[in-house]
């Protein structure tokens, strides 16, 4: 049995359609979908809003690394393509921790290495699991509060969109 938590998220296209068949895609592993949430851009790359979300994932037969390809295809059915770092994609699925797991291989670094310093990612991930834990780092309700006030002001939440599709 492995649980995980993933950060999704899209500024390209129809942003919400990306995210919901994200959602369809990855089908009975989704036990909890987050509010979505507007976001300021990350990394200085100048582009649109992101909309962002975190689901709660679990199946017995997926590890660490199976999480990270099943984003992957989630990706590539939402045709992602990548030209600079931090830029624009219409998908975005990012590994954020599965069971408090601490690894440091580049190609799936867990937990996710900058998640503790994203409101987009603890806020979000926060409204689903109040317990959470970020290994290494403490509780998510705690690294929320201290977040600087200027990182706390990048994310709305959007009542007005969810990611049930029907
Ligand atoms: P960031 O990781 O800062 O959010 P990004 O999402 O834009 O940036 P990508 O281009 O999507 O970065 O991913 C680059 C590589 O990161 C991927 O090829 C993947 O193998 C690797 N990677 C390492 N750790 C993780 C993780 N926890 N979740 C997703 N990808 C990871
Ligand atoms: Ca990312
Ligand atoms: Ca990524």
């Amino acid at each position: 049995m492995s649980s995980a938590v993933l950060s999704i998220g899209s500024n390209v296209g129809d942003r919400l359609g990306h995210l919901r068949r994200c959602v369809a895609l990855l089908g009975d592993a989704v036990l909890a979908a987050s509010p979505v949430y507007s976001t300021a851009p990350w990394g200085g790359v100048p582009q649109d809003d992101f909309l962002n979300a975190v689901l709660l994932v679990e199946d017995q037969d997926a590890d660490a690394q199976e999480w990270l390809r099943r984003g992957q295809c989630c990706e590539a059915a939402a045709q992602r393509t990548r030209h600079v770092r931090w830029g624009p994609r219409t998908l975005d699925v990012d590994v954020i921790d599965v069971e408090q797991t601490r690894q440091d291989d580049p190609r799936l670094t867990l937990p996710h290495p900058r998640a503790h310093q994203r409101a987009f990612v603890l806020v979000p991930w926060l409204d689903v699991a109040p317990g959470a834990v970020l290994a290494g780092r403490g509780m998510v309700a705690e690294l929320v509060a201290a977040l600087p006030a200027a990182e706390k002001r990048r994310v709305r939440r959007r009542d007005d969109l969810t990611l049930e599709s029907r």
